[in-house]
């Protein structure tokens, strides 16, 4: 096959005509798919099962002499920070153990520096003139939406093989507007990059000029490899503080995509004098989170090891799945020279950059044919990709019967649109 840009604007043409009659056919199928969200399939949801009826006797509701089924202990039982602590290297003092979704305390973390500053505020950020947070992108939608529901400016970042431009973000944190940062070290949203050990402590020892700068480090991904033997991260929390950043750093981490999402449990970790300054804010808010869920995931979960185990078996439902997307994308789209992707090692997408101009045009016409993906320009600051390219592949969901369906689509409408484009 030759690729779309040497063809002639006749071979191009006669390309078009070929894929259009494809493309009708399949809108005749009335296909109803969706590659949209990175939620685990059924199977992976299963595979947790036993966790519904792990506390049967009396002592199950005790955990280190705590009852779980009443009030206290709001900074999460002992048992659920040791097992956060081993899984994200950091120590169990350290952690605050929350509800249900991480995102939640994301979210609480930003709004608690809005509304009464952190340790570090001189006043808290309502009271700023301008605000602005930086935005490594491709990066995680609800994250932005975050920041952005706050009023913050939004700052893209490039995203690089080895995580954020460096030198973008140095250079950017010498404006004392610039609070903040997200971050997804490991497996990032959406392109599966894993920062390098030269980037991360680039990030650690960063000099902000704003003394209150927050940075965001969701380790949503910390233990979902794909393949054994993956990197394991440093601890943040021991690199900032050996940087003389001990408190610029929150780390985040849950079991969404372990046991189960929306339902499972979730922490922060962060320095001694951050815990004690969230711990008198976190007073006023809440009595304790559902310990009776801590509880059973701990019991379920036991440690790093049991749940390394379970990854496994995650990834072995997972691995197909993203290896039939790549499959697809490499014969059918890899001769072309219309599109360029990662082959990532963990986390939940894969990662398209389509040619410039075209993404949106493919999921109008994905939607045409009965699939469903994330919007254009998701993965964005302010939902707008500046060269209309990425989309973001969720393979997780469908079947992998589904999924062969869903991505013969997706690459006959990525064709469709580059020679639409090409022969503009
Ligand atoms: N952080 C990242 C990077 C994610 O991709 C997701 C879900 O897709 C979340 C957080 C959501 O985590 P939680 O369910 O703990 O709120």
């Amino acid at each position: 096959m030759i690729p779309y840009p040497q063809m002639s604007s006749e071979e191009r043409e006669a390309e078009y005509q070929h894929l259009l009659a494809q493309f009708e056919d399949l809108k005749a199928q009335n296909l109803k798919l969706n590659m949209a969200r990175g939620k685990p399939g059924e199977d992976q949801l299963n595979l947790t099962r036993g966790i519904f009826d792990i506390m049967r006797s009396p002592e199950d509701y005790l955990s280190d002499g705590i009852e779980v089924r009443n009030y206290g202990e709001m900074t999460g039982l002992p048992a659920a920070k040791r097992l956060f602590a081993e899984v994200l290297g950091c120590r169990e003092d350290q952690v605050f153990v929350g509800g249900n979704a991480s995102l939640q305390l994301m979210y609480d973390t930003v709004a608690k520096g809005y509304t009464h500053g952190l340790l570090h505020s001189s006043r808290p950020w309502c009271k700023e003139e301008k605000l602005k947070w930086l935005c490594p992108a491709p990066g995680y939608d609800r994250h932005f939406k975050i920041t952005e529901s706050f009023g913050f400016e939004l700052i893209t970042v490039p995203m690089t093989d080895n995580g954020p431009d460096m030198d973008m973000v140095e250079n950017a944190v010498k404006d004392p507007a610039v609070k903040g940062m997200w971050t997804v070290p490991k497996y990032s949203n959406p392109d599966g990059i894993v920062y390098s050990e030269e980037t991360i402590r680039c990030i650690a020892s960063l000099k902000p000029a704003a003394p209150d700068f927050l940075l965001m480090w969701d380790n949503a991904y910390c233990i979902h490899d794909l393949e054994d033997g993956c990197e394991t991260l440093p601890d943040i929390l021991t690199l900032c503080a050996s940087y003389g950043n001990p408190d610029m750093v929150f780390e985040f981490a849950s079991t969404s995509k372990i046991t189960l999402p929306g339902a499972g449990i979730s922490c922060f970790a962060c320095s001694e004098d951050n815990m004690t300054y969230m711990k008198k804010l976190l007073d006023a808010q809440v009595i304790s989170y559902d310990k009776v869920n801590q509880q059973r995931h701990v019991l379920y979960l036991k440690d790093k090891a049991h749940m390394i185990e379970l990854m496994r078996k995650h990834a072995e439902i997972l691995r197909p799945k993203f290896q039939c997307v790549l499959d697809a994308l490499n014969q059918e789209i890899a001769p072309l020279n219309i599109a360029s992707w990662r082959h990532p090692k963990g986390g939940y997408f894969v990662s398209l950059n389509a040619m410039p101009g075209t993404a949106k045009r493919t999921l109008v016409l994905c939607k045409e044919a009965g699939v469903t993906m994330t919007n254009a320009g998701a993965t964005f600051p302010y939902g707008k990709d500046p060269q209309d390219s990425n989309i973001r592949i969720a393979p997780s969901f469908p079947s992998v019967n589904e999924l062969k369906k869903a991505v013969s689509v997706l690459c006959v409408c990525l064709k469709l649109s580059a020679l639409e484009k090409l022969n503009k």
